[in-house]
C-alpha cells in the first residue's frame, strides 16, 4: 500500500497523461477508507468498488461528494442494497440484471445510469454479454420498457496478459461494438467507454476510452 503522499502522485501523474474528456476512476476495493480518504484529498472524486457490502461499509465513513461506481459482478440479490448508492454501475452483464435494476430503481423513484459489460477478452473467466447477444438486444429489445435505468455505454476489460497486440484487439473490439450501439440512435445517452486498468490503461485509451478504472497504480496492492 502507498502512502498518502504517493497517492496523491500517483493520481497527479496519471490525471497528467490523461487526454482531455478521459475520466479517470479510482478503484479502491479492498483498500482501507484512509486510502480513499487520501486520494479524496488529492482532489479524486470517481471511485470504483466491486463488492456491495464492502461499499455499504464504506459510504458512511466518507464524504458524501463521492461518486461510487460498481465494477464487480453484481448478484440480483445485491442490487436492493446498492440501487441509490451510485453515480454509475458499470457491470450490467445480463437482460434479467438491467430489468432488475430498472424496477428496483422505480421502486425507489431513483434513476440509475448503468454500462453493459461486454466480453471481448479471450478468457472464460470474463462475465458479460458477447458481441452477438449485444447485437441480438439493439435488434430486438423492446428499450421504452426501461422506466429508470439509462444504458450511457459499454465497460470491457481486455485480456489478462502481457501480449500488447491481443489487449490492443481487444479493445479494439469494444470500441467498434460501443460505435455500432452508438451509430445505431437507439439509446439516447449512450456516450461512456469504460477500458482500462493499470497495466493496460494507455492502449486503451488510444482505442477511444473516455473512463479508465485504475487501482494499483494509484493506491498498491489490495489487501
Ligand atoms: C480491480 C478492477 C480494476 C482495477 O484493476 P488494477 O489492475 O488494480 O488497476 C478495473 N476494473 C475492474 C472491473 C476491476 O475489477
Amino acid at each position: 500500500m502507498f502512502s498518502d503522499l504517493e497517492i496523491s502522485d500517483n493520481l497527479r501523474r496519471i490525471e497528467g497523461m490523461l487526454p482531455p474528456g478521459v475520466g479517470l476512476v479510482a478503484v479502491s476495493k479492498f483498500q482501507p477508507v484512509d486510502a480513499l480518504k487520501a486520494a479524496y484529498g488529492a482532489g479524486q472524486r470517481k471511485f470504483g468498488e466491486s463488492r456491495v457490502q464492502e461499499l455499504l461499509e464504506k459510504i458512511p465513513q466518507l464524504p458524501s461528494d463521492m461518486e461510487w461506481h460498481f465494477i464487480g459482478h453484481l448478484q440480483t440479490n445485491k442490487v436492493r442494497a446498492l440501487i441509490g448508492k451510485t453515480s454509475l454501475i458499470e457491470s450490467v452483464d445480463s437482460i434479467r440484471l438491467l430489468e432488475l435494476i430498472d424496477s428496483e430503481s422505480s421502486r425507489q423513484e431513483v434513476k440509475t445510469d448503468v454500462l453493459l459489460q461486454v466480453h471481448v477478452a479471450r478468457e472464460e473467466t470474463k462475465f458479460g454479454f458477447s458481441k452477438e447477444e449485444l447485437c441480438d438486444l439493439m435488434k430486438s429489445y423492446d428499450f421504452a420498457r426501461l422506466q429508470n435505468v439509462e444504458i450511457r455505454g459499454v465497460m470491457a476489460m481486455a485480456t489478462n496478459t502481457g501480449d500488447i497486440s491481443t489487449v490492443r484487439r481487444d479493445f479494439e473490439e469494444a470500441a467498434s461494438i460501443f460505435r455500432e450501439i452508438s451509430q445505431s440512435g437507439r439509446l439516447r445517452r449512450f456516450d461512456l467507454l469504460s477500458m482500462g486498468m493499470s497495466g493496460d490503461w494507455p492502449i486503451a485509451v488510444e482505442e477511444g476510452a473516455n473512463l479508465v478504472r485504475i487501482g494499483s497504480a494509484i493506491f498498491g496492492s489490495r489487501q
